[in-house]
């Protein structure tokens, strides 16, 4: 290895570079000839573009057939303006802002607006016409003290945008007050660096969360194409410092709405030791109506995993309903008759039991 590659490698690897080396605007692709600049000053009207040098160099083909491109380059699609601004109406259940309180015992805290990928089926889209902010900590103190009021509350699902992307001084403010608040039990961070900028997942930050367990991790890798040396070593830094990942997907069309893919997708975070938590059914998002599926493509899915791959590798597939509907499992049928004696059940292979009550 030549000296300039050497330092490039370095480069590469270091989370401050992929932020500064982002791009931000759809200007450097434009040799690829995607869109002419009509298309791409509407594409990019109250659109948020952003992407790091790593995740980019998951693109195997640059074109609508990669699973990493079509989750990263906004397409002419999004310009089509059906769907929902909101679809979970988040706004309807926000106590204070920046606290989503929609179950008994749980809120979503949410620190920032910005992410270093803009997910095009995100479904925060709303925050994009925002300008990129942090939560000040001002803002943060109101949200504490609505926690603190509030003690049926036992968990703080942390979010955003990407709460890691926040200055770690800024977050570890947060969940120092968090862990003084004695109803608050347990502490769940929602985040998607792992997959986009794995390097951001340093042993320090590690080390900072590990001094506010109990704290969950939910990622979201959709893709197989995404499980790589540097996601997986971001993974096992999180599970070192005692902090176990767990995995939500969404289920897009043309992406992951395939038997074979989720299963190479599944088993593939079994074997980084990263637990499928949900697959989510794609909301109707205004500008993400082209990744959506069919209801009982996902049940059929789940059908077909079920028995063949551990059941370690097999998450709940749900719908995630406006409000306080919250999310809801959708699950295939294997009850195919019940009386007072005896259920009628279907295994995993069709076969038909009777089992006496
Ligand atoms: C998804 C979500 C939760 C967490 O739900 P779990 O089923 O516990 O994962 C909590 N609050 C809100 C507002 C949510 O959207």
């Amino acid at each position: 290895m030549n000296k300039i590659s050497e330092k490039n490698v370095t480069s590469f690897n270091d989370p401050l570079w992929q932020f500064q080396n982002s791009l931000k605007n759809l200007n450097g692709l434009s040799s690829l000839k995607l869109y002419n600049d009509d298309e791409t000053s509407k594409i990019l009207e109250n659109s948020r573009f952003s992407l790091t040098p790593y995740y980019m160099s998951l693109i195997k083909k640059w074109d609508k057939t990669d699973p990493v491109f079509q989750q990263c380059i906004p397409q002419l699609e999004e310009t089509e303006f059906s769907g929902l601004n909101d679809p979970l109406d988040e706004e309807g259940s926000t106590a204070v802002p920046g606290i989503i309180h929609r179950y008994p015992d749980r809120v979503v805290a949410l620190l920032t607006n910005r992410c270093a990928m803009y997910c095009r089926h995100c479904n925060r889209r709303r925050f994009w016409n925002r300008s990129e902010a942090d939560t000040s900590r001002s803002d943060m103190d109101i949200m504490l003290k609505y926690i603190n009021e509030n003690s049926q509350l036992r968990e703080v699902i942390i979010s955003g945008g990407d709460p890691l992307v926040i200055s770690a001084d800024n977050l570890e403010y947060f969940l120092n007050r968090l862990n003084k608040i004695s109803h608050i039990e347990v502490i769940r961070i929602g985040s998607r660096l792992p997959v986009t900028l794995p390097m951001a997942i340093t042993n320090e930050l590690c080390k900072m969360l590990n001094k506010y367990r109990p704290l969950w991790l939910n990622t979201q890798f959709n893709h197989p194409n995404e499980i790589t040396p540097e996601s997986a070593g971001a993974c096992d830094r999180l599970l070192m410092a005692g902090i176990p990942v767990s995995n939500q997907s969404v289920l897009l069309k043309g992406i992951n709405d395939d038997v074979y893919i989720m299963k190479m997708l599944l088993t593939g975070l079994e074997k980084i030791m990263v637990r499928p938590y949900y697959i989510f059914h794609c909301e109707d998002i205004k500008g993400a109506g082209h990744f959506r599926t069919k209801l009982d493509t996902g049940i059929k899915i789940i059908e077909k995993l079920r028995g063949n791959i551990g059941g370690l590798c097999i998450p709940t597939y749900c719908i995630d309903t406006p409000g306080s509907g919250g999310k809801i499992p959708l699950n295939p049928d294997y009850i195919l008759a019940l009386d007072q004696n005896k259920i009628l059940l279907k295994n995993y292979c069709n076969k038909i039991f009777e089992y006496k009550l």
